[in-house]
């Protein structure tokens, strides 16, 4: 059921890699919690954002590494990504179940991506894991949108959430 995805044991020598401070970095990060709200437009700049497929890297704590192959939002005016929770949730316990179930449910954190050049010659078994690692690309910043219920919409005394994105 892991078909797609990619996973990394951290050894010892990763993880010094892996806390070094890295110059690479590339486009931003939101992970959305929103369950009813896709987010067709970007929250920064209210573009309309793309569908686009991103090798994201997910750090579990204390010491796994998975590559999920997501598809998610993108605003090319921003450079903004941004992944559904719950779609990034199911996805990380198809793959952790296959290979450590025990990480399941602890702390994570979206931490970069790779090239999709990368990830499929990952994918393809012509990278090993520290070589794409060694090509990862940091996230610039992750960042937090807040819906502001009311604030977004003329019927305020309505107090369900409506979003209208
Ligand atoms: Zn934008």
């Amino acid at each position: 059921m892991c078909s797609g995805q990619s996973y990394y044991e951290l050894s010892e020598a990763m993880t010094k890699k892996f806390n070094k401070k890295c110059t690479k970095t590339r486009h931003y990060f939101f992970l959305n919690p929103y369950k009813d709200c896709a987010f067709t437009k970007c929250p920064k700049c209210e573009h309309s954002t793309k569908i686009r497929k991103f090798p994201l890297i997910i750090h579990v704590d204390p010491h796994q590494i998975i590559l999920l192959n997501k598809k998610c939002r993108y605003c090319v005016n921003c450079d903004l990504i941004i992944a559904k929770q719950s779609e990034v949730e199911s996805l990380m316990i198809i793959c952790l179940e296959k290979v450590n179930p025990d990480v399941i449910g602890n702390d994570y954190l979206a931490v970069g991506v790779v090239d999709r050049k990368d990830w499929k010659e990952g994918n393809n078994g012509k990278l090993d894991s520290s070589e794409t690692l060694d090509r990862m690309y940091f996230f610039k910043d992750v960042l937090k949108f807040e819906l502001i219920p009311g604030g977004w919409y003329p019927e305020a005394k309505d107090k369900q959430r409506k979003p209208v994105l």
